[in-house]
């Protein structure tokens, strides 16, 4: 997701401050597919095809507005004040990602936390675990009773897939077992 904020300001007002329309955009798009799912069972004839793609889409839309509303308060956590860096001579303006009103000077170009390691590998894991739930579905759905060889090898590389995610989620949750805590619970808060 990209998601811009008014560096350096004060933030506009609301539990959302800047990311407002980012939020009302996803929930649109949450909106539009129940409309589409709502005018076709009661239009008469519906195709189960189709509302069946449409929960689909309703899924994948509420699971995006559920991702911004995380990475929103992820955004609204941070400093987010001006950082001018020196890249090759060159100022670049940026921001801090320290927490929000952290001691000590403001910061840019932090690696990525483990908790936001934890959290992206997190993601890829479902995300790998759903893409081979539905394919199985879809199987079901088109009344295959067993797979073909291509089938098969589909399946194979989803499991695959999740495999590999369940790999990457297990080496970030040792990372972050091995963070060294702070005084306030989070080793975040004792970067300068
Ligand atoms: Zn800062």
């Amino acid at each position: 997701m990209t998601m811009t904020s008014s560096t350096g300001g004060s933030r506009p007002l609301g539990p959302y401050g800047e990311y407002r329309e980012h939020i009302r955009d996803l929930f649109a798009s949450c909106d539009d597919v129940l409309r589409q799912i709502r005018r076709a069972l009661y239009g008469g004839h519906p195709s189960r095809q189709y509302v069946a793609e449409k929960a689909q889409a309703l899924r994948d839309a509420a699971a995006g507005l559920l991702r911004g509303c995380h990475d929103v308060e992820g955004c609204l956590r941070q400093c987010g004040q001006d950082v001018t860096e020196d890249w090759d001579g060159e100022p670049y303006v940026t921001e801090c990602r320290l927490e929000a009103g952290h001691r000590g000077p403001h910061l840019a170009g932090l690696p990525a936390s483990p908790m936001r390691e934890a959290t992206d590998a997190g993601r890829d894991l479902a995300r790998a675990a759903l893409a081979l739930s539905d394919h199985i579905d879809w199987l079901a759905h088109r009344g295959c009773r067993l797979p073909d060889a291509d089938d098969m090898a589909g399946l194979a590389k989803g499991l695959g897939e999740v495999g590999c995610a369940l790999t990457g989620a297990s080496r970030a949750l040792e990372c972050l077992g091995a963070v060294p805590w702070g005084p306030g619970g989070s080793a975040e808060e004792d970067r300068p």
